[in-house]
């Protein structure tokens, strides 16, 4: 017996007339339709839904795939919407915020890259707003206030049209339905929260793979890296900052008969829109390893710069046997490096991990360590030391991030110094050391001196008198002063 139950074979009779109005009401409505959308919006094709390429075997692809293209079709239905309302009137709404497919793709600027800053843009989805109301209408005994039930209800109505499009509300106040206020409420905060969802899913996409974050020059040189070989993939995107944009590649076969290839590599791309270096050419300019340079050059060229620094200061660092990444090759402002971490999944900065208060204790003398050799063997000051770039790693920490890293004779070096002691001394003290240094001690401790300020503003002074000095003795002597340990060490900079 089927488990079902027996079907139901009752046949409906249904006469000629029944029929042919069904028909007639079918052409109505199509006839209707053309005329409500007289042109189908041409829904663009991406890469995604041509057949040859497209990869089936990934299950996440394809559900991508599928959303995208429902997404496509939203949108056109949107736009369709979008040219209903308009008709020909003069002034036109756009709903263009709606939009489900970003288009990036229309992007023309070739030569900038404009990427967002994840680290801080909370997508904040823009409030409707509702109009002012008044508190009442009326005068004496017929006044009515807006608590007033009919009136409420039909204004809480009427305020269901400004969620977003595709939230359907009905012909609620072609009805004249009234809401409730907690019914009104409770659609609200789901029509938000919908609205906030397809944001989040929205973003997402736009993060999800490398390509998009980069502009096409940047996308072709990090495709002629997978071409050559010398990356196996790269698999996305690790950091996106105000300056740089981090990859996370797999590496492929040696670049070089002499140099191998990490087995996972860490691609920084120097972000080529000039505003926010801005604010830091006294990192560079003053450095005489570059000053010749940095004259004459045009801005694109100082971004590469930024790039080469990095390298040049990496490789002092490895030199020294300081943890940090490895640089594997340098193409104009692409730094491909060691990757720090494991399975795609990057060490974490020391500010996100928690520490036994035995490892605080050994990254703390580990890092004083590192300063001093940095600054002794290395002949650098970091100048952008804090537990934002320093990684734990293997039971260690590692530096990264030294692009801005300076002599300590730079005329702002000790001034960065010190900055590096005051971010560094804090944090060990905040995580519990009883023996970090204060930041002044920290100072002397890396650099030498013996200042005995005792308060932050003589220190600061002192630093300055310092920095001083040396640039009087260099204008006069053209040469560091001596008390400068790293006298006589030949500029690395000579390619
Ligand atoms: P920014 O100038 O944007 O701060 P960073 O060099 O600090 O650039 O890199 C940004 C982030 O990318 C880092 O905080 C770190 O999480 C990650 N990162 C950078 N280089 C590496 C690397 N070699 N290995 C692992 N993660 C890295
Ligand atoms: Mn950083």
């Amino acid at each position: 017996q089927c488990p079902w139950g027996a079907p139901n074979t009752t046949s409906i009779s249904c006469s000629l007339a029944d029929v042919m109005s069904e028909q007639l009401a079918k052409e109505l409505q199509l006839e209707e339709e053309n005329a409500a959308f007289p042109e189908v919006v041409a829904v663009a094709e991406g890469p995604f839904i041509t057949g040859e390429n497209a990869d089936t075997s990934s299950d996440l692809m394809l559900a991508q795939m599928l959303q995208m293209e429902f997404d496509r079709e939203y949108d056109a239905q949107l736009r369709r919407e979008e040219k209903k309302i308009n008709g020909d009137s003069k002034v036109s709404i756009s709903f263009e915020n709606y939009r489900k497919v970003h288009p990036y793709d229309s992007d023309s600027s070739e030569d900038e890259v404009d990427w967002q800053d994840t680290r801080h843009d909370p997508y904040r989805a823009d409030k409707p707003t509702t109009t002012p109301r008044r508190g009442f209408i009326g005068k004496g005994k017929d006044i009515t206030t807006k608590h007033d039930e009919v009136v409420c209800g039909r204004k809480n109505t009427a305020r269901m049209e400004n969620f977003a499009p595709e939230f359907q509300v009905g012909d609620g106040i072609g009805m004249d339905l009234k809401l409730s206020n907690q019914v009104f409420n409770a659609l609200k905060q789901h029509a938000y929260s919908e609205e906030r969802r397809s944001a989040r899913l929205h973003e997402k996409k736009e993060h999800s793979t490398a390509e998009k974050a980069v502009d096409p020059k940047t996308r072709l040189l990090l495709y002629k890296m997978v071409n050559a070989g010398m990356l196996e993939t790269i698999t996305g995107c690790i950091s996106t900052g105000k300056e740089s944009v981090v990859f996370h590649a797999y590496g492929g076969k040696s670049a070089t008969e002499d140099k191998v290839m990490p087995p996972e590599c860490a691609i920084k791309v120097f972000k080529t829109t000039l505003n926010e270096f801005k604010n830091r050419d006294k990192y560079i300019k003053d450095d005489y390893r570059f000053k010749d340079r940095f004259s004459k050059l045009n801005p694109r060229k100082i971004i590469r710069m930024w790039a080469e620094k990095e390298m040049h200061n990496l490789t002092r660092m490895q030199n020294a046997g300081i943890p940090c990444p490895q640089v594997v090759i340098l193409k104009k402002h692409v730094l491909v490096m060691s990757f720090i971490g494991q399975d795609q999944v990057p060490a974490p900065k020391l500010k996100d991990v928690t520490l036994s208060s035995e490892d605080m204790k050994k990254a703390y003398y580990q890092t004083l360590n590192m300063m001093q050799q940095l600054y002794k063997e290395c002949n650098l000051v970091h100048a952008d030391l804090s537990e934002y770039n320093m990684l734990w790693h293997d039971g260690k920490v590692w530096l990264i991030d030294v692009s801005q890293s300076v002599e300590p004779t730079h005329p702002h070096g000790l001034e960065f110094l010190f900055r590096d002691c005051r971010n560094v001394s804090q944090f060990f003290q905040k995580g519990g050391v009883a023996e970090a240094l204060n930041e002044r001690e920290l100072f002397n401790a890396v650099s030498g001196f013996n200042i005995t300020a005792d308060n932050e503003v003589d220190f600061q002074a002192e630093i300055e008198a310092l920095e001083k000095m040396n640039e009087d003795h260099v204008q006069n002597h053209g040469k560091k002063l001596s008390m400068f340990s790293s006298d006589g060490d030949p500029p690395i900079y000579d390619e």
